[in-house]
């Protein structure tokens, strides 16, 4: 294993000089050499890059609240050093011009990026298995999936071959793969994090969040992570909590919400639900109340997802023609639109055009009411049920996702069995709140699995509900458990 593999525990180690940064740098690249061959949690690794500027930390030249830890960033997010892939032959080649905003601010924090993280196409699934470079396995259970998309970032992670990552939420791809991986993931409230250099999937949806392995960690991460950027004018304005300070006060009088209308979702699987009633004792025996709220609407959620994020991929993703950007096919055509579509059936795999295609239709005249101005309506109607459900709590507990991480294969050949593993987790991109994924617990299989908790809060709930995750986090093991590789 990386020791100390926390982020908070690493970066100590990095100050007390118990360990360089250029050691622990190293440490983490001879993980990636020796397992990732296997595992397939990076796209690409800047060895010399790291090793220098971990060098420059050690030297006292770069300094930061991150200063010297390695970190793992999704394949979706632009920097102006290697590649920018999304895992898509459309963009193989492509080189971006700038650095992302958050690459900015974790390498202004001195962290040190060690390599870009495997994901689904242009972030588009739950397993990682759509990536055109092959998927990305899970360290727990190597026949099984990280989950995605961002599943690179979870099992690097996992996998000891960094402190912490960043990977990008549009309906579930922080808090989907951190439970399959036993880890904490954040997608923090919509706006919180500028997205400039994310590269577009769903923009109503999209957020840029971080994976670690504790609370605190991913405080600190959201420490340097969040704040308004002029350079993406959804992000918002205002001052910036330090999601730190108050992490160790428990929450007085806690009141916590059950979904009624998930306790009939189909699908859970027991160990789940066993896992997350196990964990609501937990905070009664810290005297929270839990309270039965209703979200009536979420029963429409996926479907009312799965037309909004494509509609808004169709167009999003129409700039990847071969001539503005992306691969441009190398036959013979006859006119531009032929090299239009020649390129684009030649760069984007199954799952990307299938959603190109639903969103096209969608919002194609005379289809665009039934479609894409329902699905609007409908999430309207869950942003209030929300709204009504925390004037009587202070956080929603609910599973991450119905069933711990599934067999590669499994699910592959069912987009429709994929999509309804969503079911928890893309209502906070519909309502724009944030959602926090807590490991609590493993399954009794000879391979043991994680299973995760997810905490729902309002808007810029974020110091709250990690306060409240810290709360159980405190009592209890799992966030101590990890993968034997
Ligand atoms: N699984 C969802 C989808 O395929 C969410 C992906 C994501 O959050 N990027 O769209």
């Amino acid at each position: 294993m990386l020791t100390p593999d926390t982020l908070i525990a690493a970066l100590d180690a990095i100050r007390s000089k118990q360990v360089s940064s250029a050691e622990l740098v190293r440490k983490a690249l001879d993980r990636i050499h020796r397992l990732d061959g296997h595992l397939h949690a990076f796209n690409s690794v800047f060895s010399d890059r790291a090793l220098q500027l971990a060098k420059e930390v050690d030297a006292g030249t770069r300094t930061g609240p991150l200063a010297g830890v390695p970190i793992a960033l999704k394949d979706n997010i632009c920097t102006s050093f290697g590649l920018t892939t999304c895992s898509s032959h459309m963009l193989a080649n492509f080189r971006a011009p700038y650095d992302a905003t958050v690459v900015r601010k974790l390498e202004a924090a001195g962290a040190i990026i060690v390599g870009k993280t495997n994901l689904d196409e242009f972030a588009m699934g739950s397993s990682t298995e759509n990536s055109a470079f092959g998927p990305t396995l899970n360290p727990w259970d190597t026949s099984r999936v990280p989950g995605g998309s961002s599943g690179g970032s979870a099992a690097a992670l996992a996998a000891g071959m960094c402190c912490a990552a960043i990977g990008s939420d549009t309906g579930g791809s922080i808090r989907q793969p951190a439970s399959f991986c036993g880890l904490v993931g954040l997608k923090p409230t919509y706006g919180r994090v500028s997205r400039y250099g994310l590269v577009a999937y769903a923009s109503s949806l999209d957020q840029i969040g971080p994976f670690g392995r504790t609370c605190a960690d991913v405080a600190l991460m959201m420490n340097v992570l969040a704040g308004h950027d002029e350079l993406d004018s959804t992000s918002v304005p205002g001052d910036v909590p330090d999601h730190l300070a108050e992490l160790e006060k428990p929450v007085e009088k806690l009141r916590i919400g059950v979904v009624k209308e998930y306790l009939h979702t189909a699908g859970i699987d027991p160990q789940v639900s066993v896992a997350i009633a196990n964990a609501l004792d937990v905070y009664r025996a810290q005297g929270a109340e839990i309270i039965e709220v209703s979200l009536p609407h979420a029963e429409y959620a996926i479907a009312a997802y799965y037309v909004i994020a494509p509609c808004e991929a169709s167009s999003n993703l129409a700039r990847y023609d071969g001539v503005h950007f992306g691969h441009r096919t190398k036959q013979p055509v006859k006119d531009i639109v032929e090299l239009f579509s020649k390129s684009r059936a030649e760069g984007f795999g199954d799952e990307v055009q299938r959603r190109i295609m639903i969103g096209t239709y969608a919002l194609s005249s005379g289809h665009y009411d039934a479609y894409y101005v329902r699905a609007l309506k409908m999430r309207a109607l869950i942003r209030r049920d929300f709204d009504e459900a925390f004037k009587q709590c202070d956080v929603i507990v609910c599973p991450t996702s119905p069933i711990p991480a599934f067999k590669v294969g499994e699910k592959s050949g069912d987009p429709l069995q994929m999509y309804l593993t969503d079911v928890f987790t893309v209502t906070a991109n519909i309502a724009a709140i944030p959602g926090l994924n807590v490991p609590c617990g493993l399954t009794d299989s000879a391979k043991p699995l994680p299973v995760g908790m997810q905490l729902l809060g309002p808007v810029f709930s974020e110091p709250k509900l990690l306060r409240i995750a810290r709360m159980y986090e405190k009592a209890t093991e799992w966030h101590k458990q990890r993968a034997t590789l």
